[in-house]
């Protein structure tokens, strides 16, 4: 039922990896390999303290800090790290902190040809993929370009002790979310699936650990490596109606981002599971229940996550331009898309209602 082995086109992104607890301590190690010489170092700004580690780490590489990044890359944002960047004449980036930083860096190197290292510190996965979202002129758009994927990662499981643990659940959900759509995404391959399937084992057995003791860096540990599968899958593949329905919450109503996929998963999940039952088979091997929308919305809910958009600042007001977009300009999906199921869809997840059967 996955891709078939016979017949998919798969490229390997050129990004060199280093995983591990105290990883950033290889900092220097990574620049030098990388052949840069001066660092400009952008966190958000609740992530300075860790820019000013990083620097001291860097001692004499690094050549400045901008810790003004926000959630969906505004373009205000971006020119003033550009204008930092030609300040300090740095020959790299070294972005730390969550999707909201990386997206940031990815920014200033889609404009300036300079490259990256990524260190994140949420499981978005960003840093994995070459895909930019920004948002200019109060739209976002999103695009496709291999030059903004970062060059390096270092994933240190350290970073992510101090993430919340409602934060992890639903920053877990959204990394959740690229592997199940990757899982009947229309150019799966063989890898995209085992990596995908890796993926959300890792959160099945970790998340909840993270959730009981946030300082479990054994759970860290796995949940982040979950993080850099279901990152390189997202990069990997197309995504479908899930990932559409989210960038149109978070673009246009300005929803949180990791919250709105925690939301709209079980929903998505359930509107494609008639289509794509049996590549959602490892979803219910995983987590159980009546069906992979169930098993997850079960999950999600024994680890509190958000049930419900209007929770996250949606007016009921809202639904009917929510699914005029929804349905505009529609990403690929395994079944087709109608206005009426989606406002259903949109409807059930405004109320926090269980995923239905479509
Ligand atoms: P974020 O980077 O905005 O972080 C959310 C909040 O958590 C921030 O206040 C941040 O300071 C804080 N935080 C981050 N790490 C922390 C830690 N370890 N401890 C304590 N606090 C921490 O949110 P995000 O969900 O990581 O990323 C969302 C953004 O990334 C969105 O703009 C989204 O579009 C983008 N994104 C892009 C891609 C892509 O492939 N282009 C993929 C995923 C997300």
């Amino acid at each position: 039922m996955n891709a078939s082995p016979a017949n998919f086109r798969f490229a390997l992104p050129e990004t060199s990896v280093v995983f591990g607890a105290g990883a950033r301590r290889c900092i220097a190690q990574e620049m030098e390999h990388g052949g840069f010489a001066r660092a400009l170092i952008v966190s958000g700004p609740v992530q300075g303290d860790l820019a000013v580690e990083i620097a001291g780490l860097l001692g004499p590489l690094a050549a400045g800090i901008y810790t003004g990044a926000a959630m969906h890359t505004p373009i205000s944002a971006t020119l003033e790290a550009i204008q930092r960047l030609l300040e300090t004449r740095a020959d790299c980036i070294v972005a730390i902190g969550g999707g909201s930083a990386i997206g940031l860096a990815k920014a200033v190197t889609y404009r300036t040809d300079i490259p990256q290292i990524a260190i994140p510190t949420t499981y978005a996965g960003s840093e994995a993929t070459p895909i930019l979202g920004q948002t200019i002129n109060g739209e976002k758009a999103t695009l496709k370009d291999r030059r903004v994927q970062p060059r390096r990662i270092i994933y240190d499981p350290e970073l992510l002790v101090s993430l919340p643990a409602n934060q992890s659940v639903t920053s877990g959900l959204n990394a959740m979310a690229h592997a199940v759509e990757a899982l009947y995404a229309r150019d799966r391959t063989p890898l995209s699936t085992l990596l995908a399937e890796a993926g959300l084992k890792a959160f099945a057995h970790a998340l909840p650990r993270v959730v009981a003791d946030p300082d479990d860096l054994s759970a860290r540990t796995e949940t982040l490596y979950g993080a850099w599968l279901c990152g390189t899958v997202l990069g990997q593949v197309g995504m479908a109606l899930h990932h559409k329905l989210c960038h149109v919450l978070g673009g246009t109503f300005n929803l949180p981002h990791a919250e709105t996929h925690a939301v709209i998963l079980p929903h998505a999940t359930a509107f494609n599971t008639g289509t794509s039952r049996d590549f959602l088979q490892p979803v219910g091997a995983l987590f159980g229940g009546k069906s992979p929308a169930d098993g997850i919305w079960t999950f999600a809910r024994a680890l509190g996550a958000p049930r419900s958009l209007r929770d996250l600042g949606l007016r009921e007001q809202d639904l009917e331009r929510a699914a005029d977009l929804s349905v505009a300009n529609a990403y690929w999906n395994p079944r087709e898309v109608t206005r009426d199921e989606i406002r259903t869809l949109l409807g059930a997840a405004w109320r926090g209602d269980e995923p239905g059967e479509f």
